[in-house]
């Protein structure tokens, strides 16, 4: 290992930890990662796998302390940690100030809203009595939707109330409540900024998702837009980046509103779903310019070569335990199919287990390809196929 390249301390030893060691790996750049344990998608492919809690104060300064750059993949860890090892000297990207905004749906409103970026409406109420108060004096009105203002993540954190019958749904806990916004299209562009304020964003990607789990189930890219609206959106995501004073990865998740408005969803400052196709089909993956970024080396090319589909790999409904995998020869068949097994040792219904990239000349095939995979690729466990 070459002694002159910076040590990357990744938060988390998830797939995300787990693809950008893969992407690092060329590069030959150590990887150190920190996490509950090394059996994690992260822990083999790490250089140094580091036991331990990525919310716990005193685990993440001892980890920081000996790389030279930190970064997450997960934005819900302790930021107090990360100040402590940026005043000591060390490099951490994102800034633990923009995770602190990010990682409160509130805080990232209100920031929306004072540096007039568009967003849906909103109000930020503090727990459920001062929401169902909100109600009573009708400043919230049926259907709206609510949003833990903390650790949502994958959908679990936003529920849709309707009507006053749904009440007992809305979730405990400070929240922020939007109008239901009559959504045409679901957006995301991952965009990279280095330190030095280069800038370079992938193309908008179109997000389907599944009916009952809320997950983000299939995505192609490029996405349906006319060019006007294409670089729209995409000149929305380098403000908001740009905004934000972010350096590495953000992915801007959009919405376009049946009038054709475009708001500002929600963001993740790190590697996103809505960019694992990128491995597949553009010159540079997100994950290389997550690194790119964050080291201040030149932004990537971010062409896409092919168009793609990408649909997450979900455990079957019904299995939880040890996993084991079936169909996989059938998909490694398909032309330009793409296999990313994350390497999970348990699943349990609905667990986002791996991913599957189609390439084609056109989206819709790309789309066929992956239905296919869907309907293939079964991950269940050892437990409830032998019994
Ligand atoms: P998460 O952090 O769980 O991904 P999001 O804020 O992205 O939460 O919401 C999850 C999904 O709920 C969105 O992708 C969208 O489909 C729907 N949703 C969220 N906010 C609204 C809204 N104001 N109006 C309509 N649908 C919404």
């Amino acid at each position: 290992m070459s002694k002159t390249l910076p040590v990357v301390g990744i938060l988390g030893g998830g797939q995300l930890g787990k693809m950008l060691a893969l992407a690092a790996h060329p590069w030959d750049l150590p990887i150190h990662m920190l996490d509950r344990s090394p059996d994690y998608p992260g822990g083999p492919v790490s250089t140094k796998f580091f036991t331990g809690d990525f919310n716990n104060y005193d685990d993440v300064v001892a980890f920081g302390q000996q790389a030279d750059i930190l970064t997450v993949e997960i934005e819900h860890v302790n930021t107090a940690a990360l100040k402590t090892l940026k005043a000591a000297g060390k490099i951490v990207h994102p800034d633990p100030d923009i995770l602190e905004i990010i990682k409160d749906k509130g805080l990232q409103k209100e920031f929306y809203k004072k540096n007039n970026l568009p967003t849906a409406d909103f109000r930020l109420y503090k727990d459920l009595n001062d929401l169902k108060a909100a109600i009573d004096r009708a400043e919230v009105t049926y259907p709206f939707v609510q949003k833990s203002r903390e650790a949502g993540y994958d959908g679990k954190g936003v529920v849709v109330i309707k009507d006053a019958e749904m009440i007992e749904q809305c979730l405990p806990g400070g929240c922020v409540i939007e109008p239901l916004v009559p959504i045409d299209k679901e957006i995301a562009v991952v965009v990279a900024r280095n330190a030095d304020g280069a800038c370079q964003s992938f193309e908008p990607v179109e997000m389907q998702f599944h009916p009952t789990a809320n997950l983000v189930e299939l995505l192609f890219c490029p996405a349906a837009l006319t060019a006007k609206q294409a670089s729209k959106v995409s000149q929305l995501a380098r403000q908001v980046i740009e905004t934000y004073q972010l350096c590495g990865l953000l992915a801007v998740e959009f919405f376009l509103t049946k009038d054709g408005e475009w708001l500002i969803n929600e963001v993740a400052p790190r590697p996103h779903n809505s960019g694992h196709h990128t491995i597949n089909s553009c010159v540079t993956s997100q994950f290389e310019q997550h690194l790119r970024a964050i080291l201040n080396w030149p932004l990537g090319d971010t062409t896409e070569r092919q168009p793609a589909a990408m649909i997450n790999l979900l455990g079957a409904d019904g299995h939880t335990g040890p996993v084991a995998y079936e169909g996989m020869e059938t998909c490694l068949g398909l032309a330009d199919c793409h296999l990313h097994l994350y390497g999970k040792t348990q699943t349990r219904p609905f667990r986002k287990m791996g991913h599957a990239t189609a390439l084609a000349d056109d989206i819709a095939t790309a789309i066929e390809k992956v239905r296919t995979i869907k309907n293939t690729l079964k991950i269940v466990s050892h437990a409830q196929k032998e019994s």
